[in-house]
């Protein structure tokens, strides 16, 4: 399956919207990464020069199987085909300083190997998408964990929620956002988001 947009879910988690002092969304917050971030297990994160500090944030990802606008929250789950764990990373101090100048994250969000993802697993192999575990480690130390239970937004109704206003299609990937502990990453580490039943996906920072 080709990945298509990637569409991404901030402050999704109430414990993050504690960390980054961000108030509650009455609505979910998107923004976009460009498939050309992705990067699969093994594969090296990149730190660009001169970026400052970069962050891990691990997501729980939808994968659209079928194409759909006007989802309703009832029939969410057939658009669904597999789920992947995902790492959002963050070029932070950019993202930090566009947010108090009300300018986009897509450079802080966008950049190449920013988008690590595991193997898919198909839908039916999870037996509740609400209640599973996320883990991120550093060099084999906890750093995040949450559960997909505590979503602000959960996956159904992000996808009745954006296929109000951008059609889905097959391929692309949903990142539904991030439980608390965001936190550096230095080159040299060794970084691994994983979620309960889904998968695991580790790379090296250089
Ligand atoms: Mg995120």
């Amino acid at each position: 399956m080709k990945p298509g947009k990637i569409v991404c879910v901030g402050w999704n988690y109430r414990s993050h919207l504690q960390e980054t002092d961000a108030a509650l969304p009455e609505e979910p917050l998107l923004f976009l990464k460009p498939s050309s971030c992705l990067v699969y297990d093994g594969q090296p994160i990149r730190l660009p020069p001169g970026v400052g500090s970069v962050h891990h944030e691990v997501e729980l990802a939808l994968i659209i199987g079928k194409d759909g606008r006007d989802i309703k929250e009832e029939d969410a789950l057939l658009h669904i085909s597999h789920l992947a764990a995902f790492n959002d990373v963050t070029a932070r101090d950019l993202q930090t300083a566009a947010r108090s100048r009300g300018e986009p994250w897509s450079l802080s969000k966008g950049m190449d190997t920013f988008g690590p993802i595991s193997h898919l697993v198909p839908l039916e192999s999870v037996a509740d998408l609400e209640n599973l575990r996320l883990e991120l480690r550093v060099n084999g130390e906890m750093r995040q964990h949450g559960n997909s239970g505590q979503m602000v937004f959960g996956p159904r109704q992000l996808i009745a929620y954006i296929s109000r206003f951008m059609t889905l299609e097959e391929g692309d990937i949903i990142a539904t956002g991030t439980p608390e502990g965001v936190g550096p990453l230095q080159p040299g580490d060794f970084v691994e988001a994983w979620v309960e039943g889904v998968g695991r996906v580790g790379n090296p920072v250089i």
